[in-house]
């Protein structure tokens, strides 16, 4: 059984009817490529650091295109088709030929998923029930707030009652997950009590919160911070809690990325599993990992229970995924150990961060971990607890290895 994803393209913000305001992709700039684990060894630059990263799409696709490059990824695939998610730069809800679009793939007779929507791009009300019989199983549905002044003034949604009674159709036939970007003194607190009571009550599946990062150390990297000049950002620990609290309040399922899915206690939910921490390769010899700030302690954690002798820095840079070579140049060299661990993901050349690393005149090898430790909670919201504990026990098992085979005696 397979997934098909289709790629209909779109620029976020131009193909949707206009930036919403706290998009990530308002201010992006045109940065040098960063480097990253994609790269060859002499380039730095891809076409992932390059292009991928701030989904960098020259427009739609047109119907044709996608059709015929939708029948080439068919006829490359080995199995059925489990199920066909429809993904893009743009806004799908936006994509002109949208309805063509989905009878064409309807006619495949596999569950449809809409990776992700704001519903901007919906008018009529009747939108529903055509996505419902044409096999839509799925959709992620950016909510923001149930406030339809709050949809308009902050999303630019010109129909938002239009598209909130769409919602509400699609919550009671099928599996919806609302999303909402945190704006604190805007659709937080009160508003979002209500936001969750709306989804809960139409029959939402779950809904994710996604904390509002305005400055660089919080993950803006493409030049584009501050997003909304002046908007407050909640602490991690500020923003932990108030989604533990709504998680009680309520029946679906809510989480928050990049902390914390309650439901699973990920990330990093495997610190309180004794007896998996145990199954866990013990560390045999020393080194120094590097992550983002908001794992670091939980990975100390982790390392420190199978032997430890591992010291974890983490960056000024909240997010390890998005690590750069700044981010390693404010990092204090004296405390390195002679193999030195970087986030699988980061978005930094190889050969950069060993330039970086060694920058004191100290011999060190800078490999890079395993791609996941953990699940975030986009990826942990359909997933079982198994499922990320799994992920977890081969990421560490992973980053473990690295360190035994690689690293350090210990003295
Ligand atoms: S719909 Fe999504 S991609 Fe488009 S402007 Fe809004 S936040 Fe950005």
């Amino acid at each position: 059984m397979a997934h098909l994803t289709v790629d209909i393209g779109g620029k976020p913000g131009v193909n949707c009817r206009g930036f919403c305001e706290y998009c990530y992709f308002k201010h992006v700039k045109e940065v040098p490529p960063f480097g990253c684990r994609h790269c060859p060894p002499y380039r730095v630059g891809c076409d992932y650091c390059s292009r991928s990263v701030r989904e960098y799409y020259q427009g739609w696709k047109s119907l044709r295109q996608v059709g015929e490059e939708t029948l080439a990824t068919l006829q490359m695939m080995t199995g059925d088709v489990e199920r066909v998610t429809i993904s893009g730069g743009g806004d799908p809800s936006c994509y002109p030929e949208f309805t063509d679009l989905i009878e064409l793939l309807a006619g495949m007779e596999v569950p449809l998923h809409i990776g992700y929507t704001s519903g901007k791009g919906f008018d009529d009300v009747g939108i529903a029930d055509f996505l419902i019989d044409h096999g839509l199983a799925e959709v992620s549905f950016t909510v923001f707030s149930v406030d339809p002044s709050k949809r308009k003034r902050y999303m630019h949604d010109p129909t938002p009652d239009v598209s909130l009674k769409i919602l509400e159709r699609l919550c009671g036939e099928i599996e919806v997950y609302g999303a909402a970007v945190v704006l604190p003194g805007i659709n937080d607190g009160k508003a979002l009590e209500e936001t969750c009571q709306w989804l809960d009550d139409r029959g939402a599946k779950g809904l994710i919160l996604m904390r509002f990062a305005n400055r660089t150390d919080q993950g803006l990297i493409l030049g584009n911070s501050p997003v909304i000049k002046g908007q407050p950002v909640q602490s991690p620990q500020e923003f932990q809690e108030m989604v533990t609290d709504l998680a009680k309040q309520f029946n679906m399922k809510i989480s928050g990325t990049p902390l914390w899915d309650p439901a699973i206690c990920s990330p990093f939910a495997i610190r309180n599993e004794p007896d998996l921490l145990d199954k866990l390769p013990l560390l045999q010899r020393r080194a120094t990992v590097i992550t983002g700030s908001i794992a670091a302690p939980a990975i100390q954690a982790i390392l420190d229970a199978r032997g430890g002798g591992v010291n974890v820095i983490g960056t000024r840079k909240e997010i390890a995924c998005l690590i750069t070579a700044d981010d390693l140049n404010a990092l204090d060299l004296a405390e390195m150990e002679s193999l030195v661990v970087i986030p699988g993901r980061a978005f930094v050349h190889d050969r950069e961060a060993e330039r970086i690393l060694t920058a004191d005149g100290n011999d060190r090898t800078v490999l890079r971990g395993p791609e996941m430790l953990t699940a975030d909670a986009e990826t942990s919201m359909g997933m079982t607890r198994e499922g990320v504990l799994l992920i977890e026990l081969e990421g560490f098992s992973g980053l473990i290895a690295v360190i035994n085979r690689y690293g350090q005696d210990s003295p």
